[in-house]
C-alpha cells in the first residue's frame, strides 16, 4: 500500500479522497466499527467550501444547509454585526451543515474513487525505517505503507507512537453542547450571546432547530460525564441571554472540556499528522474540520507529487513549514474569542466597549474575516523558487470563457495562461494541465499563473519568456518527462 490514512473523519476522508483522486493506492483504517452519530462541527468556511467546490462538492453541500452571512454578538441588550460577506468568494456566508452531512459527502467521494475504509481496525504500534512505514492493529495484524497520515483526532495515537509533543493547556469552562427548538425568532446568524456567567453560541439550523454551544461559569463543579437537561441549557440561556429564547425541545447533548494545543512536528519521517491530531482548539469561531480539510488539501498533492516520483526534494517539508502557522494562528484566533466570550471580571466590564471598538474597525475587522474564511491563508514562497508577487496567495475562482475555474481544479497544477506561452510546458503534461484563455489579463497584472493543486499561487508572470515557464514548472513539478 502506498499511502495509510488512520482515521475516517472528515480530515482522513478529504485526504485519502483527494489520493485516490491521484491515483495513489489508499486505505484508511478506523477504530469505530461503526460511523459516529456524534454531531460536532456545525459550520463551514468559506475558504473550505472553495476547497470542496474544487473537488465538485460544494454545491451538494450548500444545498443541504443554511447560509449564515453574518455573526451577531449579543453584549447585554446590545446587538453588533460581524459581517462573512466575503466580496471575492462564490460562498460569501459561513455554510451551517451538522458534520455528519459533511463527512458522508466526503465518505461517498473517497468511495466512489476506490478507497478501502477498514472498520474496527484501531492502529496500536507505529514503526518506520528508510523505506516505510509498519502499523500494528489491535488484532495484532500489521500493515505496511510507504506513507502514513495520523488523522486519528484529538488523542491521536499515531502522534503518541511518534513521541511527538501536544503542548498546550486544558480549559476550566465546561461546555455544554445540545441541539435545540427555539420558539422565538432569532436572526439569520450566528448568535452569540455574551453575559456576565458566560456565552452561548447559537448558529440556525434553518428548521427552527439551534446548536447552542454554551460555556456558562456557574456550572464548573458538574462533573463532565453527568448528563445534561434541558432546565440545565434553559437556566443558562435565562441567566446568559435574558430569557430562554423560547425553548422548546432539545434532542441531543453532551458537555465536555475542550483545549488549545498544537503538535510540535506535522512530520516525522514517513508519517504526518494532519486534522485534530495535528491542533485542537476552542469550538468557538468554528474553525477545527475547515482547517483539518484545509490540512488534507495541503498535504494530498504532495504526497501524490512523492508517490509519483517528481516532488522536488523539499516539497514534502512545506507541509509543515505551510500548516503548522496556520494551525497556530487559529488557535491564537481561537483563545482570544474565548477569553472574550469567558473573560474575567475586570474585562467583562469593558466588553460592550471592546467588542464594538474591534467589530466596528474596518481593518481589525477585515483581518478577522480573512481568518476565520481562511480566504486570508497565504504560505511562504519556498527557498530557492522563482519569486512573483503573488505567489503563495490564495487563487479565487474567475469566470473564464469555458465555465469557472474551480470546475477544471482537479487535484493537478493548473498553468494558466492569456499568451502562447503555455507551449512550453507540454513535457510537463503528465503532471499539468494547461487552460488556455482570450481574457488579456487574469489577475493583478498577471497574464500566465501556475497554480497548485490545492489552489494557491505557485509562481505568476506577465507576458512571461517560455524559459521562465519551464525554470517555474521544472522547480515546482520537477524533471518533465
Ligand atoms: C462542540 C464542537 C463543535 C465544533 N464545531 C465545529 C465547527 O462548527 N466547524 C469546524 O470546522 N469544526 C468544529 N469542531 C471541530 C471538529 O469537529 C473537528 O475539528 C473535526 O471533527 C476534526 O476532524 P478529524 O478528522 O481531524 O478528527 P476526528 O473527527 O476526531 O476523526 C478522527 C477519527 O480517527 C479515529 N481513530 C482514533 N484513534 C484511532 C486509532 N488508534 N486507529 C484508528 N482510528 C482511530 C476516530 O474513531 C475518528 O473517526 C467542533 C468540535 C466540537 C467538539
Amino acid at each position: 500500500m502506498s499511502v495509510i490514512v488512520v482515521g475516517a473523519g472528515p480530515t482522513g476522508l478529504a485526504l485519502a479522497g483527494d489520493l485516490a483522486g491521484a491515483g495513489v493506492p489508499v486505505k484508511i483504517l478506523e477504530r469505530r466499527a461503526e460511523e459516529s452519530n456524534l454531531t460536532r462541527a456545525f459550520a463551514i468556511h468559506a475558504r473550505t467550501l472553495e476547497l470542496l467546490d474544487m473537488r465538485g462538492l460544494a454545491d451538494g453541500l450548500v444545498a443541504q444547509g443554511i447560509q449564515v452571512p453574518e455573526v451577531r454578538p449579543h453584549i447585554k441588550g446590545a446587538e453588533l454585526v460581524f459581517n462573512m460577506r466575503h466580496p471575492d468568494s462564490r460562498f460569501p456566508y459561513v455554510l451551517i451543515l451538522r458534520q455528519a452531512r459533511t463527512e458522508a459527502a466526503l465518505e461517498a467521494r473517497a468511495r466512489d474513487l476506490g478507497v478501502e475504509i477498514v472498520r474496527g481496525a484501531e492502529v496500536t504500534g507505529l514503526t518506520q525505517d528508510a523505506d516505510g512505514v509498519t502499523l500494528t492493529l489491535g488484532t495484532g495484524d500489521s500493515e505496511r505503507a510507504d506513507y502514513v497520515a495520523g488523522c486519528d483526532g484529538a488523542h491521536s495515537a499515531v502522534r503518541r507512537l511518534l513521541g511527538v509533543g501536544f503542548s498546550g493547556k486544558s480549559y476550566d469552562t465546561r461546555i455544554l453542547l445540545a441541539d435545540v427548538l427555539l420558539k422565538r425568532q432569532l436572526p439569520l446568524a450566528v448568535n452569540p450571546f455574551i453575559g456576565d456567567d458566560g456565552a452561548a453560541l447559537l448558529p440556525p439550523y434553518g428548521d427552527g432547530w439551534f446548536r447552542a454551544t454554551i460555556w456558562d461559569r456557574t456550572g464548573q463543579n458538574v462533573p463532565i460525564d453527568e448528563p445534561v437537561t434541558i432546565e440545565e441549557v434553559r437556566d443558562s440561556l435565562r441567566r446568559i441571554a435574558g430569557d430562554d429564547l423560547g425553548l422548546a425541545e432539545m434532542s441531543w447533548s453532551t458537555r465536555f472540556l475542550s483545549e488549545r494545543r498544537q503538535a510540535r512536528a506535522y512530520r516525522v519521517g514517513r508519517v504526518f499528522l494532519a486534522g485534530d491530531a495535528a491542533h485542537v482548539h476552542s469550538p468557538l469561531g468554528a474553525m477545527g474540520m475547515s482547517t483539518g480539510i484545509q490540512d488534507a488539501a495541503n498535504l494530498s498533492w504532495k504526497l501524490a507529487a512523492a508517490h509519483q516520483g517528481w516532488a522536488p526534494s523539499w516539497l514534502l517539508d512545506t507541509y509543515q513549514s505551510e500548516r503548522h502557522p496556520v494551525g497556530r494562528t487559529v488557535l491564537r484566533l481561537t483563545d482570544l474569542l474565548r477569553r472574550l466570550a469567558d473573560a474575567p471580571a475586570p474585562v467583562r466590564l469593558l466588553r460592550p466597549y471592546i467588542a464594538p471598538a474591534i467589530i466596528n474597525h474596518p481593518k481589525v475587522s477585515e483581518k478577522a474575516r480573512l481568518t476565520l474564511s481562511g480566504l486570508g491563508i497565504h504560505y511562504p514562497v519556498p527557498d530557492g523558487t522563482l519569486t512573483s508577487p503573488l505567489a503563495g496567495h490564495r487563487m479565487p475562482d474567475l469566470q473564464l470563457g469555458t465555465g469557472r475555474l474551480y470546475e477544471r481544479m482537479r487535484g493537478r497544477f493548473l498553468l494558466l495562461d492569456a499568451t502562447t506561452a503555455h507551449q512550453a510546458a507540454t513535457p510537463w503534461h503528465d503532471r499539468v494541465d494547461v487552460l488556455r484563455t482570450d481574457d488579456p489579463i487574469l489577475y493583478g497584472t498577471a497574464t500566465t499563473m501556475l497554480i497548485r493543486p490545492d489552489g494557491y499561487l505557485a509562481w505568476t508572470a506577465t507576458r512571461p519568456d517560455p524559459q521562465h515557464i519551464r525554470q517555474a514548472l521544472r522547480q515546482w513539478c520537477g524533471a518533465a518527462r
